[in-house]
């Protein structure tokens, strides 16, 4: 497709406007918008309402933008009221349009594997709906849970756990009727001091909504630590206003755990996002979940990890890939996720090694997997092997 001049005259000219508004564009990102969106201006490609109105959603858009491989073609195509594809165009433009081995295309993009079901596969594998205290409140640990407060995502992962509950009945966000009920048994359940916000993707409701939950949850005194899960500063940063910081400012301490997947996705963009947000005094945490031909290999998760501790996002989890229905093209053999934590343990700093967990079937909760480096007791001494492979006796008389 040529690039109009007018258009590029106009997007040019917009250049400007765009850093007023204080966002970074990538080059990779301009060259998309021109080429797909010409009549945009920077302004609009900056605005996340416009990022979510235009995302790719249908054979049509995604065909325009994608060489779709016969079993891409074929998945969309059949997809029927399964979870719905939804990519936001800065999201597809970090993507590569030939290949659909493209690791982050590989994540929003379905292949017709999707449709295979394994027996060991569930449409709730970790038994969510079991825990479910009152609608979308999920009860399962002692001392924290889990708010499930929209169901709309701005993209939807071909692997995601909640592929059940998310993107469905034309994405209508849980209403406050429900809302109500959660809050009434949090302020009644005094054990409950941590509260993890998720969906779907909260941050990509309106700020008013997030505050108003915040509020609500501020009010209750014996919530004392406030989480949101959210993979919008990854695929639309420009959600990440400073207004909405300024709003969740006021509800310290709030934390945040954001899903990252692989290194290119941390751009100037998505680095200008989680420094708003720690500017913002909210501390940055990332969850991944560990994918076969997306990021199962050390040199791809070391540079994730090291990309995200540039951007001040402290790693948090890799999860294993949760056995959801049609996601037998997604997992790894768990010696896999042992050998990442390996090949970061020691080799890089600490701060760079998420933690390796399992989320049991049946609702048992995340458990951690870590290599062997205790290799038994000889009398008075502890057997340890470190990072190199080397074994040391640490005196440890009983
Ligand atoms: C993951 C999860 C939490 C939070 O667990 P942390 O280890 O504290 O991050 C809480 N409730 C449920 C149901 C979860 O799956």
């Amino acid at each position: 497709m040529p690039i109009q001049g007018a258009a590029n005259h106009r997007l040019n000219s917009v250049v400007e406007e765009g850093a007023d508004a204080g966002f970074n564009v990538s080059q990779r990102s301009m060259a998309f918008c021109r080429r797909h969106f010409p009549e945009a201006t920077i302004a609009q490609w900056n605005d996340w309402k416009w990022q979510l109105r235009n995302r790719l959603k249908d054979l049509k858009t995604l065909e325009r933008v994608f060489e779709l491989s016969p079993s891409e073609h074929a998945a969309v195509r059949e997809l029927g009221d399964a979870l719905p594809v939804g990519i936001t165009p800065y999201y597809a433009s970090l993507m590569d349009p030939k290949d659909p081995q493209d690791p982050i295309r590989r994540t929003m993009i379905p292949v017709t594997n999707e449709f295979v079901k394994s027996p060991v596969e569930a449409d709730d594998p970790l038994s969510e709906d079991h825990d479910m205290v009152v609608p979308g409140l999920v009860h399962r640990y002692p001392d924290r849970v889990l708010f499930l407060v929209t169901n709309f995502c701005a993209t939807y992962c071909r692997y995601c756990t909640r592929a059940r509950l998310v993107g469905k009945t034309g994405e209508y966000h849980f209403n406050f009727k429900q809302y109500e009920a959660a809050i009434e048994y949090l302020k009644a359940h005094t054990e409950v001091r941590d509260v993890l916000l998720s969906g779907g993707d909260p941050l990509t409701m309106a700020d008013d909504r997030i505050e108003w939950l915040l509020s609500r949850l501020r009010a209750i005194p014996h919530i004392q630590f406030i989480r949101l899960g959210s993979k919008v500063p990854a695929v639309l940063p420009q959600r990440i206003t400073p207004e909405l910081c300024a709003m969740l400012r006021k509800y310290h301490p709030f934390w945040l755990s954001i899903h990252f997947m692989h290194p290119a996705e941390v751009t100037p963009e998505v680095h200008q996002a989680c420094g708003r947000l720690a500017d913002a005094g909210v501390p940055l945490g990332s969850q991944t979940v560990l994918t076969r031909d997306v990021n199962d290999s050390v040199d791809t998760m070391k540079s994730l990890m090291h990309k995200l501790l540039m951007a001040r996002v402290r790693p948090y989890y890799i999860y294993q890939c949760d056995p959801i229905s049609g996601s037998g093209h997604f997992r790894t053999p768990v010696e896999t996720g042992l050998k990442i934590i390996e090949g970061l343990r020691g080799h890089t700093t600490g701060y760079a090694v998420p933690q390796y967990v399992i989320d049991a079937p049946g609702g048992g909760g995340k458990i951690p997997l870590v290599p062997e480096y205790y290799q038994g007791r000889e009398g008075d001494f502890v057997v340890l092997r470190n990072f190199e492979g080397k074994t040391y006796r640490y005196p440890d008389p009983v």
